[in-house]
């Protein structure tokens, strides 16, 4: 199939401002006073307790009236309808997403179906959600739905390191994953980039300054640098693979990275790699304890039939796999899965690689 959709301008979408910093909650009235004062908060109850909470008394501080819209898991249109009903019911003049990517999605398509500004205040590093201009959808049942495209992207982007440090390893490992699965077309484009003139950067002495210092980066590169570069950078296999993967309920724990970093060695795979290049990809995933395997992802004995089911999902019309030069077939996607697993579980034969 060739690539319908080839685009030959180069693009450099983001958020209008972005923010970081170890007490953006408790300063985010100053930022978000300039969208409006009446928001519709969209976070679930979890994250309600760990930093909803001092978000609204932060806003109620100054003056705002804040809506809150629980989020109920999923980002589905049956989600985003209710919340866009819920909004509209309170008229609110702008959306806040506070959560995690499919929290983030969500606030995002109901922001566009009100034609209002959105203000994503992510508690985890761990996707690409903040930064861009579209949202996967999936349905009530977890399977992946369909990418959903906006005008604009978010207008802030405001993430408060404090909360991230506290979220669990694995989000953040998750959010490396994404970032990696950028890096080889985002990450020249974002080290030009102008954008990193005036963000903020700690400079650490002692070691727990390092430590705050080294969040500061990851979060930044996780979160910032991986948002604009896949916008820019374009996705390709790693996330057309990783959308087929919600075809095996058995993966649906996985965490977005964490899927996306298999996909990464898929991508090297299909590109032809080296086994040296190979082996440095699967040794940094590996470190910070990423699947490269189908038994690291939970599918030991996956089956042909179950690998087909992921690749005919990874290679429906309007997937980022066409982004591709190559020639795409579901076969090759099937062949392209096997030999990412062979790689890995070669690597770690050779290499002795145990999990700590
Ligand atoms: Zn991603």
């Amino acid at each position: 199939m060739p690539n319908p959709n080839r685009i030959t301008e180069r693009l450099f979408p983001s958020p209008s401002k972005y923010i970081q910093g170890p007490s953006a909650i408790q300063h985010a009235a100053r930022y978000l006073s300039k969208l409006g004062r009446s928001p519709l908060l969209a976070c679930d109850d979890y994250v309600y307790e760990i930093a909803g909470k001092s978000l609204i008394d932060a806003l109620h501080k100054a003056d705002f009236k804040v809506t809150r819209g629980v989020f109920g898991g999923e980002a589905s249109r049956e989600e985003i309808d209710r919340l866009s009903a819920l909004g509209q019911e309170h008229s609110v003049d702008f959306v806040i997403a506070l959560g995690g990517g499919k929290t983030i999605d969500s606030a995002k398509a109901v922001a566009d179906a009100l034609g209002l500004q959105v203000a994503i205040l992510p508690t985890t590093a761990s996707t690409d959600a903040p930064c861009s201009a579209l949202s996967v959808l999936y349905r009530p049942s977890g399977e992946f739905d369909r990418y959903t495209f906006f005008e604009k992207n978010p207008t802030i982007v405001l993430v408060d390191t404090t909360v991230i440090a506290n979220s669990p390893p694995r989000f953040l490992a998750s959010g490396i994953g994404d970032a990696i699965a950028d890096e080889r077309r985002g990450a020249a484009l974002c080290e030009q980039s102008e954008l990193r003139r005036g963000l903020p950067t700690g400079i650490g002495g002692d070691r727990a300054e390092v430590r705050g210092d080294l969040v500061q980066a990851v979060v930044e590169a996780n979160t910032l640098l991986s948002g604009l570069g896949f916008e820019s950078g374009g996705l390709a296999a790693a996330h057309a693979i990783h959308n087929g993967f919600t075809a095996i309920e058995a993966v649906h724990s996985l965490m977005h990275g964490e899927k996306v970093a298999f996909g990464t060695i898929c991508q090297l795979v299909l590109d032809g790699a080296s086994i040296t290049e190979l082996d440095r990809y699967i040794d940094l995933l590996l470190s910070v304890d990423l699947p490269v395997t189908f038994a690291q992802l939970g599918i030991p004995g996956v089956s042909d039939e179950e690998l087909h089911r992921v690749a005919a999902l990874a290679c429906a019309p309007g997937e980022t796999i066409w982004n591709l030069e190559c020639v795409i077939t579901e076969d090759i996607v099937v062949g392209v899965m096997k030999g990412a697993d062979a790689a890995g579980r070669d690597y770690i034969g050779r290499s002795g690689w145990k999990k700590v």
